[in-house]
């Protein structure tokens, strides 16, 4: 079970991902970025520019170097395991 994020530590991976989608992963047909426009009051919300912080690792511990930005598509097909 993935700890949550402190939201300091959410504020800094929002700052960090620029209000886009961080996702990198090859296999979503993505660019080599996602890049996707995210809006900040959306975390969670099941909308165009909804967004989540994901756990790049699910045991991971809940710091910035383990914390993305991803767009609900990206979040999805990352699903809630990490990978
Ligand atoms: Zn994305
Ligand atoms: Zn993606």
């Amino acid at each position: 079970m993935a700890k949550p994020f402190p939201e300091s530590v959410v504020e800094a991976a929002w700052n960090r991902s620029g209000g886009r989608c961080e996702c990198t992963r090859s296999s979503h047909g993505h660019a080599s970025r996602c890049r996707t426009q995210l809006n900040k009051g959306s975390r969670g919300k099941e909308t165009a520019m909804g967004w989540e912080a994901h756990h790049i690792n699910s045991n991971g511990e809940p710091v910035l170097s383990n914390c993305e930005i991803l767009c609900q598509d990206c979040h999805k097909k990352t699903g809630s395991y990490g990978g």
